[in-house]
């Protein structure tokens, strides 16, 4: 396709920089698969509950299909309110510390937030290894993402953070349950980033987007339960396999949260209606079933490949990190094109990480699926 327009000139330094090639080349080999054994996917392999389905489709019924408030629908935000309140003890009267909003996803709650937080020549301080948008969320804002390397642990402690901390740091962003590691935080861990933050001044952002797959369930720990000052942010695509709907939400500073409306005002506007008005019911479901068959699919993980690799035992989301071995002799890019020869497909370290020495895999396939590819990987690496 031949254009008039120079697009190298016209396109932003911004965009230029963004990089993407190593997804693209994973996902260029694995074209060469027929029905391969996908463990690439980053989304749960269960189906929207039916009663959230039904709500939705209630909703664009009733012709509940204009916008919402920006900041969102009242009975959702009420939703959001009574979980954070039983969990935090926070308040959402007009005069309280804290503000909520519904936001498009879990990652335009992020955009927002970096939006209003950081410019240019500010610093934020994100895990090393990363879910992939973190740099990215820096860049549009003009800002440095800073990488705190967690290797080979995959633990981003208070001690790790404070080494990266300058006096251009703005915020941290911390994930627990962790992608691509899925390593969880303890609450003591967690505790000690809040105070660090909280000492220094730097707004602690936390993506909270698998708080559900913990294993056992009862082990997330979120800054928020020790510092008033957190920024919380929270999706639904994952928790109710719902990630095309879009929905995720934010609460936190009521300064910070109203720049984020204020921003969500003239860009998303709004959080999907229909979609709103669906999940006011979500906290209600219970998700014992979904948490038990991924307990399950990690002991797999761990039994199946504990043994032939270096892994950081995930106890949460639904990933594991694993280390290529010294002895194959090959970058994270070498072995998923060798898997992709053995049709399973897998994701470089490098798409998530400064280094490519290690690979992803996602454990949201059916049992039958995973012992296969499980066992594919195993003999690979031994
Ligand atoms: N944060 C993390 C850690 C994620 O893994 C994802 C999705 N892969 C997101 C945010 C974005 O999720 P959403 O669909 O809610 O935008």
């Amino acid at each position: 396709m031949t254009t008039s327009l120079d697009i190298e000139r016209l396109l932003s330094k911004r965009v230029q920089e963004i990089e993407s090639s190593g997804i693209r080349r994973a996902w260029a080999l694995a074209q060469t698969c027929k029905d391969p054994i996908n463990l690439s996917i980053g989304q749960p392999d269960f189906v929207v509950p039916d009663s959230l389905k039904q709500a939705t489709i209630d909703a664009i019924l009733d012709d509940k299909n204009g916008y919402t408030q920006t900041a969102g629908d009242a009975g959702l935000l009420q939703s959001v309110h009574t979980r954070l309140h039983q969990q935090f003890g926070w308040d959402f009267s007009d005069t309280s510390h804290h503000g909520s909003m519904i936001t498009s996803g879990t990652a335009g709650a992020l955009t927002l937030a970096c939006l209003a937080v950081l410019g240019p020549g500010d610093e934020l301080i994100i895990p090393d290894p990363y879910f992939v948008i973190y740099p990215t969320l820096a860049r549009i804002a003009d800002a440095k993402a800073v990488l705190c390397d967690t290797y080979p642990d995959f633990r981003m402690t208070a001690e790790r953070i404070e080494r990266c901390i300058t006096e251009k740091t703005k915020a941290v962003l911390l994930n627990s349950p962790a992608n691509p590691t899925g390593v969880v935080l303890t609450s003591e861990e967690v505790a000690k980033i809040a105070t660090l933050c909280r000492d220094r001044g730097i707004l602690l952002i936390t993506d909270e987007i698998y708080d559900e797959f913990v294993y056992p369930p009862t082990a997330f720990a979120s800054p928020a339960e020790t510092n008033d000052d957190v920024l919380v942010i929270r999706g639904y695509s994952k928790t109710y396999g719902c990630t095309g709907w879009r929905m995720g939400y934010a609460a936190g500073p009521k300064p910070i949260i109203d720049s984020m409306i204020k921003l969500q005002q003239q860009t998303f506007v709004c959080a999907p209606a229909p979609m709103q008005h669906g999940m006011i019911g979500a906290y209600d479901i219970d998700l014992t079933e979904q948490i038990a068959r991924f307990q399950k699919r990690r002991d797999m993980v761990v039994e199946l490949l504990g043994d032939v690799t270096e892994l950081a035992i995930p106890e949460g989301a639904f990933y594991a990190f694993l280390k290529v071995p010294d002895h194959l002799k090959m970058t994270g890019m070498d072995f998923v094109a060798k898997a992709i020869e053995s049709n399973v497909l897998t994701i470089q370290g490098g798409v998530f990480s400064a280094r490519d020495t290690h690979f992803r895999i996602s454990y949201a396939v059916d049992d039958a699926k995973l012992t296969q590819g499980l066992s594919t990987l195993r003999s690979l690496l031994s």
